[in-house]
């Protein structure tokens, strides 16, 4: 028999699938249980800093396999279109979270994780040492949980979590492009309110994707005048969106994306990647954050737990856990936060990119401090 206990990972994101493929590796039962069903487009920038790398190739993810571009430049632009250049020492990689995700998929299904696809987890409880979740069709039982599912959830409710009844006013919209723009670039356009993404990723499509205030799709009532309105006061966007073929007739988005604070631990749940913290966007290192999480997660799992669980050892693993958590990504999200509050109004956004054209230096060392180092 495994004394190892059975795990049920909630989100089937990159942090589920990350902490699925190592957990399996080290010989514990594990299923994923994922509302969509692989693959699938997501709302993300699909910019991903390097520093995952080392980790991704041990696991056997390379990305120059599924054709990544190389990211090594930035341009930031402020809504009048002045803009100011840098190196990214570290650099990035460009590739869809369809075919990410997808790959990730692959490998965990291959190495024997189970998943219950196109099923949404309705709820959770924790008693006498045992979880049992939901579907609409099944309960299930597990020892252990992991929340991976994502910035905010139907459980996220369902657990009471303070961050979910602060209301938050950024959507999310992304598209894929095709578009005469450097290979090598990560292009930030800022406008009113927001920020627009624009980075190869692999054939010969670039996503473009924003982050805009809520008030102003309700102002002008759709999508395309609010781009027409808002984004194309800056003229790099606008002649991005004109320049542009739109592989497709509608965007993905989504609403309500909170920056908050939010509990590591909740009912026993051990929440990962977004669900336990969401790093702005214009950091573009939320997905290093889901990868760097979960790897954190599952090492502490396999340290932990290996010979079985039992209320001590749950005990230790959770503080383990949010300790690491913390000393590693805490103050990444705290600057992130003040970022995105400088970046979300338009005369801090241009005093901003003014002053940072001046000293170059300090761009370096914002991007350091939201950035990781090579895991
Ligand atoms: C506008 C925008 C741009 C961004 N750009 C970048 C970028 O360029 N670079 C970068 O590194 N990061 C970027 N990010 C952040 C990045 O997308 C996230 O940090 C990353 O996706 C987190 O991964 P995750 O696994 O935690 O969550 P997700 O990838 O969101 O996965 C969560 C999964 O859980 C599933 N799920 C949810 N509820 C349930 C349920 N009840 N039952 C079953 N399944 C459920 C969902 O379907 C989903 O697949 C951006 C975010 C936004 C909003």
């Amino acid at each position: 028999m495994n004394a190892k206990p059975n795990i049920v990972i909630i989100g089937g994101g990159l942090a589920g699938l990350i902490n699925a493929i190592v957990l399996a590796k080290a010989g514990f039962e594990v299923k994923v249980i994922e509302r969509k069903s692989y693959p699938f487009h997501k709302v993300c920038g699909e910019y991903i800093s390097n520093e995952v790398l080392p980790f991704l190739k041990t696991l056997g993810l390379n990305p120059e396999d599924w054709d990544a571009s190389k990211i090594s430049n930035l341009k930031i632009s402020a809504p009048n279109g002045k803009s100011l250049s840098a190196k990214l020492d570290l650099g990035a990689f460009g590739i869809s979270r369809y075919q990410l995700d997808f790959e990730c998929y692959q490998l965990a299904k291959s190495l024997g994780v189970n998943f219950l696809l196109n099923t949404k987890v309705l709820d959770v409880s924790f008693l006498d040492e045992k979880f049992e979740i939901e579907t609409p069709t099944q309960k299930i039982k597990a020892d252990l949980i992991i929340g991976a599912f994502g910035k905010r959830s139907n459980l996220d409710q369902k657990l009471n979590r303070k961050f979910f009844y602060q209301r938050s006013p950024y959507l999310g919209v992304k598209y894929h492009i095709q578009t005469d723009f450097p290979k090598n670039l990560i292009q930030l356009d800022n406008f009113e309110g927001g920020y627009c993404g624009i980075s190869k990723i692999e054939k010969d499509f670039y996503c473009l994707c924003y982050l805009a205030e809520n008030k102003h799709l309700k102002n002008y009532g759709s999508i395309p005048v609010m781009e027409e309105n808002i984004l194309y006061q800056n003229p790099l966007l606008k002649n991005i969106f004109k320049q542009s073929h739109f592989l497709w007739k509608q965007p993905e988005t989504i609403n309500e994306i909170s920056f908050e604070q939010k509990s590591l631990i909740e009912n026993h749940i051990l929440m990962c990647g977004d669900t336990a913290g969401m790093i702005a966007p214009l950091c573009g290192n939320g997905m290093a954050i889901a990868i760097h999480s979960a790897k954190i997660l599952a090492e502490e799992i396999i340290e932990q737990c290996s010979e079985g669980i039992n209320p001590k050892k749950r005990a230790t693993l959770e503080n383990r856990y949010q300790q690491k958590w913390h000393r590693e990504f805490a103050l990444r999200l705290k600057i992130g936060r003040g970022i995105q509050n400088i970046f979300g109004n338009k005369i801090l956004t241009s005093l901003a990119v003014s002053s940072l054209r001046k000293f170059p230096s300090l761009t370096q060392k914002i991007i350091r401090k939201t950035h990781g180092k090579p895991f």
